[in-house]
């Protein structure tokens, strides 16, 4: 998938020491077919690659990063500016009701996210009426109704037995019956259709015109792969529209019509839809949206903190030391820093992708505020306890816990842990295990 791909170009990329134009070409040539394999538009993938080779090979690098980081910051830039940049709230009427017209192809998503908006609406202090304007599919009005009734929300629906009813006809009585019973918003769902179709443009246009809504939320299919570039330009032309809903973000899409649909129409993603039911509504995100479609910003992060913060030189010197017996706790000390360095554990950990089992249940009973103390006992004791911890008898060990402000006992334990670190590290030193060392004794 595009995530995986894309950390293998930067893994290759970040062994490299400067960046050269066969580098960024190279890493361009990858990006684009990641995102072609992401399903995202061609004509979207030129534009966006263009754009970040121009860029990469720019003055504008930023020298402070490696050329990992600089790619990955341009890619990043530019990725959340097609996404709309800052995130888009919806738009509320000056006097209301606020008008909110759906509009999408069938099995999009529109019913569902129409009862999901009702009740997000509800829970914000608002009133929304939902009007059922979909009057192509025989159980369409149904379908509203019991989505209506799960988010404990009114409905405006043509009454049964009056034979098929007109869309445009509802609509304009449902906008006026919010008006009389102020309702302060009002969700027209509208008919869809399995494909582009004349038919349903013109339908759809009409409402538009009828009900003069102050939103019209395209609603796709973030599943629908490269059609969503066809899709999004169809009903820009046919209806125009002034947000769009991602729906089923849920599954493993990693969000390519995302990008398509946001670069070819120049619409802001309102909303991104995540699962079936009412409450699976979040409001989008560009940047996380980014981040989602590359997915190794945060790898890379774990990386290079990593790499800077515990470089193998450093571990090599550890292993020679343990090897020998030579672990101290000035090397403790050290190895903590390091740790305390990388920063949280916990949110590290969150990164990596897979990363489970054995490691992770270790780091999810570590402390981070542990190390402080830690490090508060270990910078009492002189050089000479440091380097041999059975010279540290009772009185010295008071005297340490006194000068760090915490409980002997604490200092016992600290021992204690230390000297068992000291014997798994002479283990791993050895061969007999894997991990960063020390890790199992914290
Ligand atoms: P409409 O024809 O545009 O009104 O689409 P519907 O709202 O009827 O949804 C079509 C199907 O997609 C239904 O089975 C929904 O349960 C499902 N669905 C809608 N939104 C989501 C979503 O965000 N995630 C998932 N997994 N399914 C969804
Ligand atoms: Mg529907």
């Amino acid at each position: 998938d595009l995530s995986s791909r894309l950390t293998e170009t930067f893994k290759n990329l970040r062994t490299k020491g400067k960046l050269s134009a066969a580098d960024v070409d190279g890493t361009v040539r990858e990006i684009r077919r990641a995102l072609l394999d992401a399903d995202v538009a061609l004509e979207v993938v030129k534009a966006f690659t263009a754009k970040v080779r121009e860029r990469a090979l720019g003055d504008e690098v930023n020298k402070a990063l490696n050329p990992a980081q600089q790619v990955v910051q341009i890619v990043n830039e530019e990725l959340v500016g097609i996404l709309g940049g800052e995130q888009r709230k919806l738009q509320f009427a000056k006097t209301p009701p606020t008008v909110i017209m759906l509009a999408g192809l069938q099995g999009s998503g529109k019913t569902t996210f129409a009862g999901k908006l009702a009740k997000k609406l509800q829970k914000d202090g608002h009133t929304p009426l939902l009007v059922a304007a979909d009057l192509q599919r025989p159980n369409a009005v149904n379908q509203l109704q019991v989505v209506a009734e799960q988010a404990d929300a009114s409905i405006f629906a043509p009454e049964p037995g009056n034979g098929v009813g007109d869309p445009i006809a509802v609509s304009k009585a449902g906008v006026e019956h919010a008006k009389q019973k102020q309702y302060d918003t009002v969700i027209i769902d509208t008919a869809g259709r399995l494909g582009i179709d004349e038919e349903l443009m013109r339908q759809a246009s009409n409402i538009r015109t009828a009900t003069r809504p102050d939103e019209v939320l395209f609603v796709i299919d973030s599943m629908i792969g490269q059609d969503a570039a066809n899709t999004a330009k169809a009903f820009l032309e046919g209806v125009d529209f002034t947000g769009v809903v991602l729906s089923k973000l849920d599954g493993d899409t990693r969000g390519g019509a995302a990008l398509s649909v946001a670069s070819l129409t120049q619409r802001p993603i309102v909303f991104a839809s995540t699962g079936e039911g009412l409450d699976d509504l979040e409001d989008f995100h560009p940047d996380r949206m980014a981040s989602r479609i590359l997915d190794l910003g945060d790898i890379l992060t774990l990386i290079e903190q990593a790499q800077q913060n515990f470089d193998e030189e450093e571990a090599r010197k550890v292993a020679e030391k343990l090897a020998t017996d030579a672990f101290t706790l000035d090397d403790f000390l050290e190895q903590m820093q390091q740790l305390k360095k990388m920063g949280s554990m916990k949110k590290m950990l969150g990164m990596l992708p897979g990363m489970g089992g054995q490691m992770k249940q270790q780091l999810d009973n570590f402390d981070d505020s542990e190390i402080g103390r830690t490090e508060a006992i270990i910078r009492s004791m002189t050089p000479a306890e440091r380097h041999n911890t059975k010279v540290l008898n009772g009185s010295r060990r008071a005297r340490i816990a006194r000068g760090s402000g915490v409980t002997v006992t604490e200092v016992n334990q600290l021992v204690n842990r230390f000297e068992q670190a000291a014997k798994m590290m002479k283990k791993v030193a050895r061969g007999e295990s894997a991990g960063i060392p020390g890790m199992g004794a914290m």
